[in-house]
């Protein structure tokens, strides 16, 4: 009998020839500026723990409080008897928070595109969407089973003032129940990969103009930018303006989890319609209260969030003194081009050698032949961390070719 796993072995020995397996490497220490990885300590500059609320005592604190009074897990769905009064005030604190009139906390950001998507969304609706966006909003698409389906060249707003008049015409005929069909714009409001912003003003006043519904992914906004680090719709002044407003909680909150926040109607829609809210067990009881702890901690005071800025500030500077190419980079995701799968691959090992943890991102995340390193400062290094990473990136630059 043959092994009926074997087109399997194929694929991984394919995806090796090609430079594109992922070597999972593993944690043994908390997260920080330095952490142990595979028995090595080295300089963490991987990690999207932008503030290093991951390890911060008062959350742990708070996660430990929160197993004494309440135990670990929530016991059930949320619909059914698995809401704690931690996770409304969770939600109550993200509302306050991000300045907006409701919240709901589910299971990852991820499936809070899912939710944030396939609920409000069918078949005959339409959609546009940055064509950068990330696989959580796509994967939210095709759950969706959207058939009008139009993709925008990233941040281009003639193209997308282009399609929403195409959707316009579309929207002209009713759907079969007889209702308009929605138009929703989605995007990410830092693209994970380059670090640029997208254009959020343009898109609400382009959206406005067409009756579209907008949505943004704000999952490295979070904690990043706006005042306090409150999130893009903060950055660009668009209070109320954006209609739904997607985070992650597992990026600079610290923790996990994901949320969407919005006008109370909307969010009533997806505590009693979204599927994975529904039919799958909330946070758990430590994970929900370090995240009320974090959103504590990020409301008193933005200096976790100005050390970030003026550390991504500073790496940026040596890697261009350098003759590094850092792309197109807006926020504190500072990419060190190197174009070949292999050679980040290389790059990466070769950091590794030398104590950093810097991974390397290729194929699909990024398009073929745009490999790089992804260096993710945050608020926990210092000066002296981020010397260290600078003569060590010189040193495999110079050897690599790439500088
Ligand atoms: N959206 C974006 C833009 C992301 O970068 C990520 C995480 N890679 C997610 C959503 C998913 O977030 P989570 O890890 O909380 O599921």
């Amino acid at each position: 009998m043959s092994d009926p796993l074997t087109p399997f072995y194929t694929i991984i020995e394919d995806m090796k020839k090609k430079g594109l397996y992922n070597n999972i490497r593993t944690v043994e220490s908390q997260q920080g500026a330095w952490f142990t990885v595979n028995g090595k300590k080295v300089l963490n500059l991987c990690s999207n723990n932008y503030l290093g609320l991951a390890s911060h005592p008062r959350m742990k604190k708070a996660a430990i409080e929160s197993i004494t009074k309440y135990g670990v897990g929530p016991g059930a769905v949320r619909v059914l008897s698995g809401t704690n009064s931690l996770h409304l005030q969770l939600e109550e604190a993200l509302a306050t928070f991000k300045k907006t009139e409701s919240a709901i906390v589910v299971q990852s950001g991820f499936i809070a595109n899912i939710i944030g998507i396939q609920t409000i969304m069918g078949k005959e609706d339409i959609v546009i969407s940055d064509e950068l966006n990330h696989a959580s909003i796509i994967d939210a698409i095709r759950l969706a089973q959207i058939s009008n389906k139009f993709i925008y060249k990233h941040g281009d707003m003639n193209e997308l003032e282009a399609r929403l008049k195409e959707a316009k015409e579309l929207q002209k005929t009713p759907r079969k129940d007889g209702g308009q069909r929605i138009i929703l714009v989605v995007t990410d409001g830092v693209f994970s990969m380059d670090g640029d912003i997208a254009p959020l003003d343009k898109i609400v006043i382009l959206a406005k103009k067409f009756g579209a519904v907008t949505m943004v992914d704000d999952a490295h906004g979070e904690g990043v930018l706006g005042s306090h680090g409150r999130g893009i719709v903060d950055h660009f002044h668009l209070h109320g303006q954006v209609d739904i407003e997607i985070g992650t909680l597992s990026k600079a909150l610290g923790v996990v989890g994901g949320v969407i926040v919005g006008k109370k109607e909307l969010i009533e829609v997806y505590r009693q319609k979204g599927r994975p809210f529904s039919f799958s067990t909330g946070l758990t009881i430590p994970d929900t209260a370090a995240l009320i702890e974090a959103i504590a901690i990020l409301s008193e005071s933005d200096e976790l969030v100005k050390k970030l800025w003026e550390n991504a500030a500073y790496l940026k500077k040596g890697f261009e003194s350098l003759g590094f190419n850092t792309g197109v980079t807006q926020t504190p995701i500072t990419p060190v081009m190197i174009g070949d799968e292999n050679k980040a691959k290389e790059f990466s090992m070769k950091l590794f050698e030398k104590n950093i943890f810097a991974t390397p991102i290729k194929f699909p995340m990024v398009a073929l032949g745009k490999a790089r390193i992804r260096v993710m400062p945050n608020s926990l290094h210092s000066k002296k961390d981020l010397d260290f990473a600078l003569s060590a990136f010189a040193e495999v630059g110079k050897e690599l070719g790439i500088i």
